[in-house]
């Protein structure tokens, strides 16, 4: 029997290399239905190479959409679903096995919060969705006994080094179970970890999204450069591994060869090691507990030759420090910090604020806010993230180029 599969964001980074995935596996996937937002003219070429049954898309571009594929000659016009309830309805359709959770930023958690009430196999990439609603989310996966499987290289890493029945064993003490004493979360750096802290303060947005090692979609990019990439991915594995931030170290580790390790009380350390191309986690979360091939060169360890470690400067990269302390002050505080680096990377990439200013915008935001326990009640999480986004975008009015 073929999986039938959603994609959340398939005209992004992540939603592209999915679809790579699915191309090589027309025995084992269907692609039942996809999203886009801005780039339309990508959504219409998808349908023309998968015909997908659904698109949900926004309103205002239906129009377009329904020109370009006419003028692109798509044979049938897939059901059109518009705005937010469209992307709850792919998400949560009864047709769907999986879903890719692959929309950037918190615009992605409704729809991937439905595809866990409704019990999917979600892949989850959609980090913010996890690091603004994580115990809710997590909740409602007991319930419906959806499976929230990791995308984030480094949590697929993790994943498949830890014992296999470790997701089942998720306690509330937050320590690590099964003889697992430690997670070793690796971090490239990005593109500015031998910068100055002078030179950081004038870099461009060209600069801060061009990655050493991986091509991702503008908003990661930013986030890997200034490390707060690695802080919502230390939030996201406390709570897919249901462990305290204090048993997750960071490493940085320049030549992104391996993803993630696992520390155990024998003394050995488990990594996963692998090409950086997001088509390896993608397909292992596809196919788990079974393997499925990709087109990913096999490491040839002979060319790799050398691998490097390190400790982070959290001089250089405060946002690193934000993170952990807001996942240690837990509730609606890794919410207001996602919230107000969303704004800030907006703003960074409108070069409205400089590049060091995007963790000062966090910092001030996080200072003037007070944090409250979620009560694992949703409006409780979207309220904070309002009004940490108002205050953000205050800050960008005072300190801002205007
Ligand atoms: P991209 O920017 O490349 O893609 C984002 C996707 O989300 C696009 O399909 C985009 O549509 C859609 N989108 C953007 N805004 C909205 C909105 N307001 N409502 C609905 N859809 C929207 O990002 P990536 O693919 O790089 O990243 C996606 C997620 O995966 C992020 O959370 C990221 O942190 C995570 N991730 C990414 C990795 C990577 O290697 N890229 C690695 C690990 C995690 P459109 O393009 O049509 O405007
Ligand atoms: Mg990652």
């Amino acid at each position: 029997m073929k999986q039938s599969v959603a994609i959340l964001g398939a005209t992004g980074s992540i939603g592209q290399s999915t679809l790579k995935i699915l191309a090589d596996h027309p025995d084992k996937y269907h692609l039942y239905a996809i999203s886009g937002f801005h780039r339309i003219a990508e959504l219409v070429d998808i349908c023309l190479q998968f015909q997908p049954e659904v698109v949900a898309l926004p309103q205002s571009h239906v129009a377009l959409f329904k020109d370009l594929a006419t003028q692109k000659q798509l044979k049938q016009l897939p059901a059109l679903l518009v705005d937010e309830a469209g992307l709850v309805a792919i998400a949560s359709a009864p047709e769907v096995d999986v879903v890719m959770a692959a929309i950037v930023g918190a615009a992605g958690l409704s729809s991937t919060l439905a595809a866990v009430k409704a019990g999917k196999r979600v892949l989850l990439a959609n980090k913010e969705a996890l690091v603004m609603a994580g115990e809710i989310m997590l909740a409602e996966a007991k319930k419906s006994g959806a499976l929230v499987l990791p995308v984030d290289s480094e949590h697929n890493a993790i994943f498949q080094c830890l014992p296999q029945q470790y997701f089942s064993h998720r306690q509330q003490n937050k320590q690590p179970q099964l003889g697992v004493s430690r997670l070793l979360l690796t971090a490239s750096g990005g593109p500015f970890l031998n910068f100055s802290l002078e030179q950081m303060q004038q870099v461009t947005p060209a600069q801060a999204c061009k990655h050493p090692n991986w091509s991702m979609g503008q908003k990661i990019s930013v986030d890997s450069a200034t490390l707060m990439n690695k802080g919502l991915e230390l939030i996201e594995a406390c709570h897919l591994f249901a462990i305290s931030e204090h048993f997750v170290t960071v490493v940085i580790h320049p030549q992104s060869i391996i993803h993630s390790m696992v520390q155990y009380i024998d003394g050995s350390t488990l990594a996963q090691m692998g090409n950086p191309d997001m088509c390896t986690p993608i397909a292992h979360a596809l196919a788990w507990p079974e393997r499925i091939s990709t087109q990913v060169k096999t490491l040839d360890l002979f060319e790799v030759q050398t691998l490097d470690f390190c400790p982070p400067d959290l001089d250089k990269f405060p946002a690193l420090k934000l993170a952990r302390q807001s996942m240690r002050e837990g509730g609606t505080a890794p919410g207001i910090l996602n919230a107000a680096n969303e704004i800030a990377v907006a703003a960074f990439l409108q070069e409205r604020i400089k590049f060091l200013d995007i963790a000062n915008l966090v910092d001030a935001v996080l200072q003037q806010s007070q944090f409250e326990s979620t009560d694992d009640d949703l409006n409780v999480v979207m309220a904070a993230d309002q009004c940490a986004r108002d205050k953000a975008a205050q800050w960008i009015r005072q300190y801002g180029v205007q």
